[in-house]
Parts: C-alpha cells; structure tokens; sequence
C-alpha cells in the first residue's frame, strides 16, 4: 500500500498546477485520473489567460435580452427546458449576485487571483517547455452598437480602480490589430494585458510532465473510491490503494459525483459550452481571441486552426449535445470574419463548473478532516489554475497565503 503526502483527484488544469506548487514544497504527490491528462473541460476552452478580467457575466438584466433567451433566439445562451426547475434556485442566486453592487463586489474578491494568473502561468510555461504555446497579446471585445458600448461604464470604473490597461477603438482601429475582422461593429475595447494559449491541452500536458519530473505520480483510479481509512483517506487505483492524510479535490464538473454522497451538498451548476474548428478563407488570420459580444462567442486561433467557442448552455452535464447555438451565431460569425471550412469532424462539449457568486472555491473541505476543495472555476479555470495552485500550497504548507483565501471558503454557501 502506498503513502503519500497529499493526493489530488483529478487531472485537468487546476489538479496540475496544484501537484506542480506541493511537489515544489517537498511534498510527495498523487495525482489521480480517470481518463486522459487535461483531456476534459481544460481541453476545449478558449485559452484565454484573462488577467485583465474585470467583471463576471452577469444575468440579462434587459427584458429584451431575456426575452432572446426565453424563445431560444440568442446565441449567447441556450437551456434545456426539462433542465429548468433543477437549476432555477442556482439562476435565482446567480440573478441576486449579478446585481451592480454585488458584481462590482465579486471583481474586487476575484481581483487577487485574476492580478497573478499570467505571472502564475509564464514560469511554469518556461520550466515546463512550453513556453511556445503562449502569445502575449491580449484579447479583444467587439460591441457591435453605441449603446453597449456605453453600458460599459462600470467595468471602465473598475479597470481604472485596478490599474488595467485598455484601448477603446473605433471599428478601424480595431483592424489595425486585426485586419481580417469585417467592420460589422460599431466599437471595441483591447485588453492588452491578457494572455492565451494556442493549445490548452498540450500546455496541461507539459505542466503534467513537468510534475513528474518533480517526483510527481500520476495514476489512473475513480476518484470515487475515496473513503475513511484509518485517520486519513484511501484511493483504489489502477496501482492499487493509495493512502494520504491530505486530499485535494480537482474533479470540475464532476466534484459533485464525490462530494455529494459524504453530503457535502454545494451549489455548483455547469454552464455548458461547444467548440468547433475551422479553416480561414483566402489568407485570414487572427492574432488574439477575440469576442463578439452581442453573439456571446469567441473566436481564437489555435494550432488546430480558428477554434470558436459558444456561450453558455444550462442543461444537465451528461444530457446529449446540442449545439443551437453555433447554427444560431454562424450567420453573424460568418459577417464578421471570413470563416471558411470545418477543420475537424466533431463539436466539442464541456461543462464549466460554477458557482452563482462567480468566485471559484479554494481551502478546506468543511467538517471532513484533511480534505481539500479545488473547485469551480467556471470560465477560469485555466487562468486561475496555476494561481490556485498557489494558494492551495501556501495554505496546506502553513505559509501566509498571498491573498486573504476567506472569500473562496465553502462556508459561505453553508450559513
Ligand atoms: C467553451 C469553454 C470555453 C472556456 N474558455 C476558457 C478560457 O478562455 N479561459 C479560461 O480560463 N477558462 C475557460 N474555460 C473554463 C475552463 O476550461 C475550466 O474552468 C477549467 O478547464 C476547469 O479545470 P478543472 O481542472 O477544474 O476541470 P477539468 O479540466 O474538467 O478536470 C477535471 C478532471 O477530473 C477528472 N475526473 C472526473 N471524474 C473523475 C473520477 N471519478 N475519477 C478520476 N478523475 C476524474 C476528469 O477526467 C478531468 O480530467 C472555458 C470552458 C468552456 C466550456
């Protein structure tokens, strides 16, 4: 039976980066997956490293934008009608966060993690030799009228508050980083001190080797079998048992499945989303990710060509695909930049694990000793992954966490 100092279950993005902070402080490390490293929900993002994040999506707040998705119209959000009562009391609390007051609240807990998620990133590309998968160039955001434009005035105040840096353009000056883009919008603001990523999964990868070059052991078992097992927690494995006093819970979407039955009940709901690759016609290119607000999609090239990304889909997290949204936005994506040919076969479905305050959770797992939770990083979990990892670190080796860790706790849900 083996021994470790800490087992994490779960090898996506955030699992990673956490083996890679405790075998940094000495620590021997288990880290247990089912399937393939980073092959999940870390996989099919849009790479973005969103340092220059300000404000999480908030609920349509307009009766018309409501109204768009009610009648299955925008592209920006789809549900599946039998899914609704399940997730209403989640949308009902993630309403009451996305109130002005309580968003500009979120931004300013977040801020700490968002400030370090490149300078978190770019030592572990450079150790891990992947320092080629990143481009330093920021993200754009088309708004494609005046009046969404203006409505930006909050997130412009909080920008300053933070001292990001950003350009508000006009249409052509927005192709002047971006030439390939038609001018079907009206305005856009360049996020400069943003990052990405042209393969999310082969960065997930690198860190992953770079974990066993650390002494890091990756295994394959069901992170399901945890249980009790003297005063610590056992694993069953591929390699059998694994013991440890530490756990450290990395399962995204799929925390639920574990916690849930130790009755640890948290309001985790997924926000689904659908990737498709495509060609670009005649020489186009793009040189960052870039968003169409009012079509909620993204567009980024990535080595396996132009990835688009969709918006968010409520819907149970194992229920079938059904990609709506992409027939929905194509007409728009079509207009404003010059899509050509499908540079793969299938759309890709992944599940952002999220909270209704936006904020992820990082610290103890309440009431179960030596257990740790790595969870809900909703749009973020890749640029916050390394960053998580720090703070799980500091704070399992009783180092002064960089950041006050409260606002992330479990207990906030558990008044
Ligand atoms: C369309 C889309 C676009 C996105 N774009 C961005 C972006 O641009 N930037 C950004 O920062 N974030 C983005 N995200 C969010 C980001 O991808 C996620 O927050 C992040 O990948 C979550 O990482 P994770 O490690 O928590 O989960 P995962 O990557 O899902 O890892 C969890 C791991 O647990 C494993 N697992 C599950 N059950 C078990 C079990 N029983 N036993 C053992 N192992 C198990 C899984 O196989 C998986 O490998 C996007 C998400 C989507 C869907």
């Amino acid at each position: 039976m083996a021994r470790t100092d800490a087992i994490i279950l779960g090898g996506g993005i955030v699992g990673v980066s956490i083996g890679l902070q405790l075998v940094k402080r000495g620590m021997s490390v288990a880290l247990v997956e089912r399937a393939g490293i980073g092959e999940q929900t870390s996989y099919g993002n849009s790479g973005v490293i969103e340092g220059s994040t300000v404000l999480p999506p908030a609920f349509p707040s307009s009766l018309t934008a409501l109204a768009r998705v009610a009648f299955k119209r925008a592209s920006e959000a789809n549900y599946h009608l039998s899914f609704l009562p399940k997730v209403a009391p989640w949308l009902l609390a993630f309403r009451a966060a996305s109130q002005p007051d309580r968003i500009a609240e979120t931004s300013r807990l977040n801020r700490p993690l968002f400030a370090r998620a490149v300078g978190e990133h770019e030592p572990l590309l450079l150790e891990s030799g992947a320092a080629r998968y990143l481009r330093k160039t920021g993200w754009m955001k088309l708004y494609r009228s005046e009046l969404a434009f203006d409505a930006l005035t909050l997130e412009f105040d909080l920008a300053r508050e933070f001292g990001l840096p950003l350009e508000r353009l006009d249409a052509e000056g927005a192709r002047k980083l971006e030439p390939s883009l038609n001018p079907v919008f009206k305005r856009a603001v360049f996020w400069p001190a943003a990052a990405s990523l042209s393969n999310p999964l082969a960065v997930t990868r690198a860190y992953a080797a770079r974990f066993a070059k650390l002494g890091g052991v990756t295994v394959k078992g069901d992170a399901r079998t945890l249980h009790r097992s003297g005063s610590g927690w056992r694993v069953e494995t591929d390699e059998g048992g694994i013991d440890s006093s530490e756990v450290i819970v990395a399962l995204g979407p799929w925390a639920p499945d574990l916690l849930e039955p130790m009755g640890l009940k948290l309001p985790m709901a997924v926000k689904r989303g659908y990737h498709r690759h495509f060609k670009a016609k005649g020489g186009a290119s793009l040189s960052r990710p870039v968003v169409d607000v009012a079509g909620g999609y993204l567009i980024t090239p990535m080595e396996q060509g132009i990835r688009l990304t969709t918006g968010v889909e409520f819907a149970a997290r194992d229920a079938a695909p059904t990609p709506v949204q992409i027939d929905r936005l194509m007409p728009a994506l079509r207009g404003l930049f010059p899509i050509g040919e499908r540079a793969d076969d299938k759309t890709w479905l992944g599940s952002r694990p999220s909270f209704p305050d936006s904020r992820p959770m990082i610290g103890r797992a309440p009431g179960q000793k030596g257990l740790w939770l790595a969870i809900g990083h909703a749009h973020w979990g890749l640029t916050l992954g390394p960053v998580t990892g720090r703070l799980l670190g500091e704070m399992m080796s009783g180092e002064t966490p960089f950041c006050d860790p409260v606002p992330y706790a479990a207990e906030r849900f558990l008044a």
